[in-house]
């Protein structure tokens, strides 16, 4: 059984203020049926997982360095993360592909580092609206997918996140049809590289909102949703979680 996730990407977005979110959207889910996951900034994450009634929401980083400590000014290590109470890391956005030149080696790099300290790697790949357009958006989360998750993924260590990068905080979703198409298309390639390919989780991210969440979570090999600005709020992301 392949465990259901929906996990909040607050991106630079966030201070002291909006952890009171978090505490709202636990309240709201006492027992969710799904795993709930909120990603605040690296400077909200100790004190996210430190909120007294955060309950079963997890906490997440947005991104990590590919050690564990050392002369790096300005990153944050996989280990720092674990020890501030985040379970999990967004590696590899398409914002940090974009802004940071990350490249799937680093992503990789990091995704092992992120298993070393016992996080589990929330890995996204997504196409650019031009590599759709071209007909090469298979070609291009294959190849992503296969550079960006190392051969020690399994089931417990690692989700995938696909993002069409021309989807996220658009409000443009593809249609079921092409989520259906990439979502099928990466569980094949799961399947006949990792032994547990069938039960690695698979996110759909990309203007997910309260409106299309049920229709996007039917989609067959879709697992959840990594949200960006529906995330933000209580009662944005509470009737998501509710849809998975
Ligand atoms: P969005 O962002 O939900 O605001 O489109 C999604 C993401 O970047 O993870």
């Amino acid at each position: 059984m392949r465990r259901k996730l929906a996990a909040g990407n607050w991106k630079m977005n966030g201070t002291k203020g909006n952890l009171a979110q978090i505490e709202a959207l636990a309240s709201a889910f006492p027992d969710p049926a799904c795993d709930v996951l909120i990603c605040p900034p690296a400077t909200l994450v100790a004190a996210a997982a430190a909120l007294p009634d955060r309950r079963s929401v997890r906490i997440g980083g947005q991104d990590c360095h590919t050690g564990v400590a050392g002369a790096h000014t300005g990153d944050v290590s996989a280990a720092m993360l674990a020890d501030a109470g985040a379970t999990h890391v967004i590696l590899g956005h398409s914002e940090r592909r974009a802004d940071h030149g990350e490249t799937d080696a680093l992503v990789r790099a990091k995704t092992d580092a992120a298993h070393a300290a016992g996080l589990i790697a929330v890995v996204c790949v997504g196409e650019t609206e031009a590599d759709r357009d071209a007909g090469r958006t298979l070609d291009v989360v294959a190849v992503q997918v296969t550079g960006s998750v190392p051969d020690t993924a399994t089931a417990a260590n690692t989700v995938i996140a696909y993002e069409p990068v021309w989807a996220i905080g658009t409000g443009r979703t593809p249609t079921l049809e092409q989520i259906a198409e990439v979502h099928d298309f990466l569980r094949a390639q799961l399947v006949a590289r990792f032994d547990q390919g069938s039960d690695i989780s698979l996110l759909y991210g990309g203007s997910v909102k309260p409106g299309n969440a049920a229709e996007i979570f039917a989609v067959s090999n879709v697992d959840g949703a990594l949200v960006g600005g529906a995330s933000l709020k209580a009662e944005d992301f509470g009737p998501i979680v509710a849809a998975l």
